[in-house]
C-alpha cells in the first residue's frame, strides 16, 4: 500500500526507537512490522503473533488528524509494549512497570489514553470520546468530556464503575 510522508516518518520513528531501546538495554529488540491498517477508535496496537514477528498496527486517520500527538505519544507508547515484551517476557501486565521503564526512557508520558477526537475514524457526526467501565466501552460528547476532564465522573449504568477514558 502506498505510504504518506507522515507513514514514513512514523515508520521511521518506530524503527529508531526500537533502536535506541536495544542499545540501553544492550539488548536485541528483534524486528517489527509496522502497518497503517487500523480504524476506530484505538490510535495503535501492538500485536505479538505466534512464531512471528511483533506487528504495530497504526490509525493512519488518527495518525493525520493528531500528527504531534501521535509521534509524541502513540508511537513511543505501543514501541514500549514490543521492547518490553522481547525484553520482559510475556507474563508482564500491558501497562505495568517494565512498560513504563521504556517509556521513560522514550522521554514519553506513560498514559494510556489518548485524547484524540475519534469521530471522524468512528464515522460519527458528532465529536466523541472513547470510554469503558468494568463491563463494556461507551463514548461520551465532547461536553461530558470535557465535564471529565474538570473533575466531574459518570458512571456506568449498568455496572455502576466510573467511565475512565479507553486507551491506546
Ligand atoms: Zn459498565
Ligand atoms: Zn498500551
Amino acid at each position: 500500500m502506498f505510504e504518506t510522508a507522515l507513514q514514513r516518518e512514523v515508520e521511521a520513528l518506530t524503527q529508531q526507537l526500537l533502536a535506541s531501546a536495544g542499545a540501553y538495554f544492550r539488548q536485541d529488540p528483534g524486528q517489527v512490522v509496522v502497518k497503517f491498517d487500523l480504524t476506530g477508535k484505538a490510535a495503535g496496537m501492538a500485536l505479538f503473533p505466534h512464531r512471528a514477528t511483533p506487528v504495530i498496527r497504526y490509525n493512519a486517520l488518527l495518525l493525520t488528524e493528531n500528527r504531534v500527538d501521535f509521534l509524541k505519544r502513540t508511537v513511543p507508547h505501543e514501541v514500549a509494549h514490543i521492547v518490553a515484551r522481547r525484553l520482559f517476557g510475556r507474563r508482564i501486565k500491558p501497562h505495568g512497570p517494565e512498560w513504563r521503564q521504556v517509556m521513560q526512557l522514550f522521554g514519553a508520558e506513560a498514559s494510556r489514553c489518548h485524547n484524540y477526537d475519534v469521530s471522524r475514524s468512528t464515522r460519527r457526526r458528532l465529536q466523541r470520546f472513547a470510554y469503558r467501565c468494568d463491563c463494556r466501552n461507551h463514548e461520551l460528547s465532547s461536553i461530558r468530556h470535557n465535564r471529565v476532564l474538570q473533575g466531574q465522573t459518570y458512571l456506568c449504568v449498568n455496572c455502576k464503575q466510573p467511565l475512565v477514558q479507553s486507551c491506546e
